[in-house]
């Protein structure tokens, strides 16, 4: 952790230095090593929170772009005396939390469900494959397969989500941010890395993907205008997906043999029982083996 509470202060680890944990109220030793970062550690093993993963540079980067009095907060939730230390809570009352390892489904979804209004900040160079693999997704949208333009340069529809990030995000119920700079010293010869990529939860046939810069992101979050713009783009492209579904219920429902029934832009033998097939059977079956 970053802090511990002294006197009720909260103070970063210095060399020798005791405190209390901020969450669970135990005996904390500052760890001054050469190693890792500079952090508190609990003194015995203590189940505190479970959530918490050894903070690495990228996550005390990150935190530190917010005011100290937002970092490490603990929440509770009174119904179930649960409780978490989240990595920023804003005067919004907006929680982000910066996810470096791998996280399972089930924990995931306990983390989003206990903090509701949050936002992912996920490290995306992990592995070393996650950002050519997000890379040729992106530059597919030349094409307009997978990464599909729309009207707005920033603003893509995805075809084949998990072709592009890693499957624990897929179906995330709240905005995932992908950072792919990690500590700034990898390969970035086109400066792909610098932007970050906030994937939106699915709704419908297509996921949305969206650029946005460091800075608007950080400045958004800090003066509380994130939760309502990411509120207007859900029900913007929601309304959108409505129209077009629309409009391909009206194609199916053109009876006429002239009809030619075709799947983005091919036409497809089986006619309409074929078009029909694809449109109703859920994606994820379409994607078996094509990993
Ligand atoms: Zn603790």
């Amino acid at each position: 952790m970053h802090f511990a509470l002294i006197n009720n202060n909260r103070v970063e680890a210095q060399p020798q230095l005791k405190g209390l944990c901020s969450c669970c109220s135990k005996p904390v030793i500052a760890k001054c090593g050469t190693r890792k970062i500079w952090h508190w550690a609990h003194k015995n093993k203590t189940e505190c929170d479970n959530w918490w993963e050894p903070e690495t540079e990228w996550h005390r980067t990150w935190k530190n772009n917010y005011p100290a009095e937002w970092q490490e907060i603990s929440l509770l939730n009174e119904r179930t005396s649960e409780k978490h230390i989240a990595d920023v809570q804003t005067s919004h009352n907006l929680v982000i939390e910066f996810q470096h390892s791998h996280i399972e489904h089930q924990e995931r979804t306990s983390r989003e469900r206990f903090y509701k209004n949050m936002v992912w900040v996920v490290d995306g160079t992990r592995l070393k494959r996650d950002f050519p693999r997000f890379l040729k997704g992106k530059k597919n949208c030349f094409e307009n397969t997978i990464f599909y333009a729309t009207d707005n340069p920033k603003i893509f529809k995805v075809d084949l989500i998990d072709w592009c990030f890693p499957t624990a995000w897929l179906e995330s119920s709240v905005p995932v941010i992908f950072d792919f700079r990690g500590d700034g010293t990898m390969d970035d010869p086109e400066g792909l890395r610098n932007t970050l990529y906030c994937l939106f939860p699915q709704i419908g046939r297509y996921a949305r993907v969206v650029e946005i810069s460091r800075t608007a992101f950080i400045n958004t979050t800090t003066n509380g205008e994130w939760a309502l713009r990411v509120q207007e783009f859900i029900n913007h492209y929601r309304e959108q997906d409505k129209i077009e579904q629309q409009k391909q219920q009206q194609t199916i429902s053109h009876t006429s043999n002239k009809v030619t029934y075709t799947w983005r832009g091919i036409p497809l033998i089986g006619g309409s029982r074929e078009y029909k097939r694809r449109l109703w059977t859920p994606n994820k079956s379409n994607r078996k083996g094509r990993r």
